[in-house]
């Protein structure tokens, strides 16, 4: 027990480590500190802020994919005191198991989903599948086959239909052919469908 409590305390004194992480599309790749504050989270970590920065490149684009990876290289610190604060940060992670999994690589491949427009009603949109069609139990909601399912929404408040394909077996992305793993369409608000269907209602 007392060696689990001075184990703790190191850990709260020494609680980041940056890694550099170099991210890369087709054409360019772009270079950055990864901050991880568990050697648990490296990998997660890493394709979260990936796909976070690539979001930001990609921002002004035009609905799509973005086929994309990441790259970690870490070398053992040569000077003592890096050493000695890595071997903190560790913790109980040998140093080699840790040093062992660099170079990383990941897929960190983001798909473009356009601005959702305002509800000119609302604050908000508020979605809802309650009068579509599909099956009962699921309205709103297809199967299209090759691993993708189709979900259609209403909002209350306008009436702007909401269309969104996405991919729920993963076997089947064809991403880096082009083909977005989720897509998103939006229509025009439409009064109508309000009027039929929930002002009748109420
Ligand atoms: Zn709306």
């Amino acid at each position: 027990m007392k060696d689990q409590k001075v184990l703790n305390e190191t850990k709260e004194e020494t609680t980041e480590l940056s890694l550099p992480i170099r991210i890369h599309d087709d054409g360019s790749s772009e270079e950055y500190d990864l901050v991880i504050t568990s050697p648990d989270e490296i990998e997660s970590e890493a394709i979260g802020f990936s796909k976070e920065m690539l979001g930001n490149w990609y921002s002004d684009e035009k609905p799509g994919c973005v086929s994309a990876g990441f790259e970690i290289e870490f070398d053992c610190p040569e000077n003592m005191e890096e050493l000695t604060e890595l071997a903190e940060f560790l913790g109980d992670t040998p140093l080699k198991e840790f040093l062992d999994q660099f170079p990383l690589y990941g897929d960190c491949s983001i798909d473009i989903l356009p601005d959702v427009p305002d509800c000119p009603e609302a604050e908000e949109h508020d979605w809802t599948n309650e009068f579509e069609n599909g099956c009962t139990e699921n309205p709103g909601v297809w199967d299209t086959g090759n691993g993708r399912m189709k979900y259609i929404a209403h909002c209350r408040h306008c009436g702007m239909m909401r269309t969104t394909i996405s991919l729920y077996a993963s076997g089947n992305s064809n991403r880096s052919g082009g083909v977005p793993d989720e897509t998103e369409e939006y229509s025009d608000p439409n009064p109508d469908w309000v009027a039929k269907y929930i002002e009748e209602e109420e």
